[in-house]
This record gives structure tokens, C-alpha cells and sequence, in this order.
């Protein structure tokens, strides 16, 4: 038997858990088929409702289930990671818990990831039907500036639910950065991916946790974290205006020599000054921008802080190749 490991990051999702656990339940039934044993790892993101308790509802009628809890809200980025760091299967999935991920895909990643050469099964969506326009507009905007900016490609519409073979496992896990940005983490480990495509489906229960101001930070931090791009931008740009005012000096200068009238033009003089001084600020914002990732970094912090955990608890009953290949390869 292999052990697939199913990581799912919840933040107040106390409706949701009750409708995705026996989705995901049955679909690890339909998996023995393939000599596939599961286990759900939990991660609780410091929910202010009782998902923990429905967690550990479902932990009492099922020894598959795992759960880490942080001491507070640490974003999902640091959920999954922590997910990660738990799971001991030889295949892991990362899935919300809103069944906008279709558990039923999960046996047809499974037979890829099998059958056909790739490493990581990805999934897209290529619609956004069901949210709000706007929000769509941005977040094409979004995809459009990465691919011009960033060496690391960021597939448009890819959602964090994959099914990855344990070696890319490994490798994200030693990725440690604390400005985490997962769809620029995955691609830049590598490995061979495969798409599958999908509608967009609305979420099940509860409601979604991304503001616009939340997901406006998270492009942010995306970009900063994989593009070097906007520094090269603001010195390109202060070239550009050395040379500008260099021709506007020759010109004051010839000007002032001609006709010997310096006074007029103020109005030009105060637009040029409040022009620069704008276009000095935004490049010192984008230093700005990578001197406080720099400092977060620097500082080490743990990505997150368990409250409490089962995980590691039964330890002697986890087989999986990852774990029994530490133990001398032996496969229970
Ligand atoms: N989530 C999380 N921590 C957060 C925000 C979200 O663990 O701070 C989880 C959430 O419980 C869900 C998944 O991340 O399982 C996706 O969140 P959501 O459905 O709100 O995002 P959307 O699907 O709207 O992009
Ligand atoms: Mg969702």
C-alpha cells in the first residue's frame, strides 16, 4: 500500500469541513482500488469559529485523520507549508476546504502520476464565472505584468490544489522562505506538470477569505518575491530623467543667455517638481519593498506556531515510501 497524503488548510471553515470530509472519504475508498491508503492533515489557521472542533470530530471516527493548529491566523501560504512538513505519503495533495477543488479528480491525478511521466499533476481553472468582475480583471492584470517580469513562469488560473510526487515534495520544502508565494514556488522547483482544466465551481460552504486588499498584498508579495524586475524599473527610470534634465539644463542655460528672462516659466519649473519628486518616491516605495522582505528574512521567524497537533502522535502506524524508506525501505 502507498500513502497518499491529503493537506488541507482551513480558516474558519466549520461549515465547510462537514460537506468535504465525506467527499474526500469516499474518494479514498475508491483509491484502494489502486493500492492507495490516505491520510487528511488538517491545518487549522487559527480559526475563530469551532472548525479545531470539528476537526477533532472527525479525528474521533477516523485514525487517518491528522490536524495541526496554529496559535493564530498565519495565511494559507504558511498552512500549506506546515501541511507539507507533516505529511509522510509517497504522493501528496494540497486541497481547500470549500470544494472548489474536486475531490473526484484526485483518482485521475493519481493514475497520471502512475502511468504517464510527470511529477506534479496541476489543476487550472479556466474560468472565473461566479466572481466578482473586477476582481477577474486584476487578477489577469496580475498574471500578464508576472510573465513579463518574472523568469519563473505563473500559469494563469493555476490553483494550489496538485497531486506531487514526494522528490518535489522535498524540494519545496527546503524552499524556507518566510515571504512564501506558492504558485512561484512550485514552478520554480521544476519537475514535469500536467493540467488538467476545469470550470470554476463556487464554493460549497462559509465564504471566501480573500478581500480585495488581501489579494492585492498577496500580488505584491508575489511579485516582489520572484522578479527583481520594479528595481530595475526605478533605475532605468531615474536614467531616463538624468538625461531629460540634463537636456532641460542646456535649454535654461541657452534660454537665459538669449533672451535674460528666468523669471517666467515657475508654473513649468513646480510641475517638473512635484513630477520628479513623485517618480522618486514610488522608486524609493519599491526599494522600500524588498528592504522589508530582506529584513522579514533575515530575521528567521518560524513561517508558523503550533498551537496544538496529533501529527508525529502515531508515528509507528505511518507507512508511506518517505517514512519507511528512513526506517530501511520497509513498506507496511
Ligand atoms: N485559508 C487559510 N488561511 C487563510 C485564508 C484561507 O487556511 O488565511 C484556506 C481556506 O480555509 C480555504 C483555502 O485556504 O480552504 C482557500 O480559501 P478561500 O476559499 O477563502 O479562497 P478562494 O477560493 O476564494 O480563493
Ligand atoms: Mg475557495
Amino acid at each position: 500500500m502507498r500513502l497518499v497524503s491529503i493537506i488541507v488548510p482551513c480558516y474558519n471553515e466549520e461549515k465547510a469541513l462537514p460537506l468535504f470530509y465525506p467527499a474526500i472519504r469516499d474518494v479514498a475508498e475508491e483509491c484502494r482500488a489502486r493500492d492507495c491508503e490516505f491520510e487528511f492533515i488538517f491545518v487549522d489557521d487559527g480559526s475563530s469559529d469551532n472548525t479545531l472542533g470539528v476537526i477533532k470530530e472527525l479525528l474521533a471516527g477516523d485514525d487517518r485523520v491528522k490536524y495541526v493548529s496554529f496559535s493564530r491566523n498565519f495565511g494559507k501560504e504558511a498552512a500549506m507549508f506546515a501541511g507539507l512538513e507533516a505529511a509522510r505519503g509517497s504522493m501528496v495533495a494540497i486541497m481547500d476546504a470549500d470544494l472548489q477543488d474536486p475531490p473526484s479528480l484526485i483518482p485521475e491525478m493519481i493514475r497520471i502520476l502512475d502511468e504517464e511521466p510527470y511529477d506534479c499533476v496541476g489543476s487550472r481553472r479556466v474560468t472565473r464565472k461566479g466572481e466578482p468582475k473586477i476582481r477577474s480583471l486584476f487578477a489577469r492584470m496580475f498574471y500578464k505584468i508576472m510573465r513579463k517580469m518574472s523568469k519563473t513562469e505563473i500559469v494563469d488560473g493555476a490553483r494550489d490544489f496538485r497531486l506531487m510526487k514526494r522528490p518535489m515534495v522535498d524540494a519545496i520544502l527546503n524552499m524556507r522562505e518566510y515571504n512564501r508565494f506558492s504558485k512561484g514556488i512550485f514552478s520554480w522547483v521544476g519537475f514535469r506538470t500536467k493540467w488538467l482544466e476545469y470550470e470554476n465551481i463556487e464554493r460549497a460552504a462559509g465564504e471566501t477569505k480573500w478581500s480585495f486588499r488581501k489579494l492585492l498584498f498577496y500580488s505584491i508579495d508575489g511579485m516582489v518575491a520572484f522578479s527583481t524586475t520594479p528595481l530595475a524599473v526605478s533605475s532605468v527610470l531615474g536614467l531616463v530623467f538624468c538625461l531629460i534634465s540634463f537636456i532641460a539644463l542646456i535649454i535654461v542655460f541657452v534660454r537665459q543667455l538669449i533672451w535674460h528672462n528666468s523669471v517666467g516659466g515657475w508654473a513649468s519649473a513646480m510641475c517638473i517638481i512635484f513630477f520628479l519628486s513623485g517618480i522618486q518616491l514610488f522608486c524609493i516605495g519599491i526599494l522600500g519593498q524588498y528592504l522589508s522582505k530582506t529584513y522579514m528574512e533575515v530575521k528567521k521567524r518560524p513561517i508558523y506556531v503550533v498551537g496544538e497537533s496529533n501529527v508525529g502522535e502515531q508515528a509507528g502506524n505511518i507507512s508511506g515510501e518517505h517514512a519507511s524508506a528512513e526506517r530501511g525501505g520497509k513498506n507496511v
